[in-house]
């Protein structure tokens, strides 16, 4: 599924300004200095009909000359400093733009990101974000100074022969027409090609995620070519788009080649007439050339306003996903504080989205502060789900989860999970270094408690075996570690956290027997101060339990011992009877 497309909404210019205000004064400045340089352009076809004049009149030119040479010099300075502010607050309008997205995409509520694509995401942060930069330096600045510039320049015409700049304006107004007729093609065509962009990430992100899988089931060349359709979709989109941007640039250019032919056969006339002398007739055609540049840089803007809102609407379409509150940002909530905590779940019914069935039809259960619980039950059952529920990954649909006797909701979010050690399922270990996967959840834990952590996990003997030690690559999603290290891994960095509630869902069968009993220990050891959920696959962990938990098909089924469940509950029977792994004795 991908991130949906809206019609409605602010207009994408709102965004845009947005990101812009904070650095207004900077645009402000920049546009002012490529202002300047047009204006001290302005004055060159001045200084050439004094030129003229003066060769007529046979006077030295040397004079005017250097007037013209200093200005030439002083107008590129300007420029040039111009052109650098600009594009340094267009870089800044990125920046910002990109910070703000990547903070709220990490706010995203984890049941959003489930109905998107990762590599759409990633693409509209570091690709649709890139598309700002033109927007910024080209269209907002191209469309102030160009538009400054363009009047300027009528106004001078103006003053040089109103009947001639009423011909120009006839013939700008057919090449406006002629824009607005393009611009809404080169809008559509840049969307489409974003949008190709971001599949390609998907598609990216798809393939590379699971390199091994692809090259295991020989699949490479089919998602080549949906690499490949992604890329060529895009090229193909981006050539529309830069089709109609040819042809409204040459619009400028034809209009103005139009404007000069019809400046020169109505000037012409109106010379031999004796309405206007040559030096007039040439001023008249210099401005007219001179207002090459600020049409194409106004019509410029036009185009390039297109693909960057094209690009704008997919960010604000990324910022319309829903997120959590940020963090401590509304009324404070209490905080979990330090002590083991009480776990309740009352009638909880919970499916993952609308359209999706129920996982919780009525889940209740209570754990007290203290000791271990065990969830058990079939495969789809929804102990995962107890578990994302428990940190607020989503929220119930109906009744209610407390901790220490209060709603979860009622607990700030971050401080509520900063009171949980969560050791996922499946893929619990992140690329980065050891040490980084480790600190994860606490950067500040010293390096004694460290070393006591990996030795109760048994990391110990590992890290002491690899050459670069803590600091040693796990690799994307820990591929260097096996499966029981990875697991071990998460578990010690879940005990870094000090939790209050420590949540392990075991991985089915990922420890080794000798491991496994010693990682049973400590959890025991964790269980006498910390309140300890697992689902368990292993007989082994269940034994232990001071209380187990059977669920199926999104019910509880029974709560009790081993000793008691084993002759109450059949299910439980039949599931220690055949499916717990009996690893670890
Ligand atoms: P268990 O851990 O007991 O094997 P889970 O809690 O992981 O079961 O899953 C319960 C049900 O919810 C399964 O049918 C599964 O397909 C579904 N499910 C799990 N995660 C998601 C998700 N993110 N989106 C939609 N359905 C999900
Ligand atoms: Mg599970």
């Amino acid at each position: 599924m991908s991130i949906a497309e809206t019609e409605t909404g602010p207009p994408a210019w709102r965004l845009l300004l947005g990101y812009v205000r904070p650095h207004r004064r900077a645009l402000f400045g920049g546009a002012l200095l490529s202002l300047l340089t047009g204006l001290t352009g302005l004055l060159l076809p001045l200084v050439a009909r004094g030129l003229i004049d003066d060769l007529s009149h046979d006077r030295a030119i040397t004079g005017a000359l250097l007037a013209m040479s200093g200005l030439v010099v002083a107008n590129a300075m300007v420029g040039a400093l111009g052109v650098y502010v600009l594009r340094r607050t267009a870089e800044s309008v990125v920046l910002d733009a990109r910070r703000s997205l990547s903070s709220y995409l990490l706010r995203l509520r984890v049941a959003a990101v489930d109905r998107t694509e990762p590599g759409d995401l990633m693409a509209r942060i570091t690709s649709d974000t890139t598309l700002l930069r033109a927007v910024t330096s080209e269209s907002l600045v191209g469309l102030g100074t160009g538009g400054l510039t363009l009047v300027a320049t009528i106004v001078m015409m103006g003053l040089v022969d109103p009947v001639l700049l009423g011909v120009t304006l006839a013939v700008i107004a057919g090449a406006g027409t002629v824009i607005g007729l393009i611009a809404p093609r080169i809008n559509r065509a840049s969307k489409e090609a974003q949008k190709a962009v971001g599949v390609m990430g998907a598609a990216l992100e798809r393939v590379l995620g699971a390199l091994r899988t692809v090259k295991a089931s020989g699949a490479e060349h089919r998602e080549e070519r949906a690499l490949h359709d992604a890329a060529e979709e895009s090229w193909r989109q981006s050539v529309r788009a830069a089709k109609w941007s040819a042809a409204a640039g040459n619009t400028a250019g034809l209009a103005i080649q139009i404007a000069f032919i019809t400046v020169l056969a109505v000037g012409g006339a109106r010379v031999a007439t004796g309405a206007v002398d040559v030096g007039t007739l040439v001023a008249f055609l210099l401005y007219v050339f001179f207002l090459i540049s600020p049409l194409q840089e106004v019509i410029g803007a036009v185009a390039q306003y297109q693909t960057g809102a094209a690009a704008l609407v997919r960010i604000q379409e990324a910022l319309r996903l829903p997120a959590e509150p940020p963090v401590r940002s509304a009324a404070p909530l209490p905080s979990p504080g330090d002590r083991p905590a009480a776990l309740a779940f009352h009638d909880v019914r919970f499916r993952y989205a609308d359209d999706l069935p129920y996982v919780h039809h009525g889940v209740t259960f209570d754990v007290p502060a203290r000791g271990m619980t065990a969830f058990v039950g079939p495969s789809g059952a929804g102990k995962t789900t107890v578990f994302s529920l428990v940190e607020r990954f989503y929220d119930p649909e109906s009744g209610e989860i407390t901790l220490d006797g209060r709603s979860l909701a009622d607990w700030e979010l971050s401080s509520l999970r900063a009171a949980i050690g969560y050791v996922e399922q499946d893929a619990p270990v992140l690329s980065g270094s050891l040490r980084d996967n480790l600190l994860l959840g606490n950067g500040e834990a010293d390096d004694d408690t460290l070393a006591g952590v990996l030795k109760t996990t048994r990391l110990d003997g590992l890290v002491a075996r690899l050459p670069m030690g803590l600091d040693t690559l796990v690799g994307h999603r820990g591929t260097k570690l096996s499966g029981g290290e990875r697991q071990r891994v998460a578990i010690a960095r879940a005990l870094l956290r000090r939790p209050r509630l420590l949540l392990l869902d075991e991985a089915t069968s990922q420890l080794d027997a000798v491991n496994e009993a010693a990682l049973r220990d400590t959890v025991a050891d964790v269980a006498r101060t910390t309140t300890v959920l697992v689902v368990a696959h292993r007989l082994s962990t269940v034994t232990m339990a001071d209380r187990i938990v059977v669920m199926d098909a999104g019910r509880v089924r029974a709560v009790g011992t081993h000793r008691e469940l084993v002759t109450a509950d059949p299910l439980y029977a039949e599931l220690a009877a055949t499916q717990f792994l009996a690893t670890g004795g």
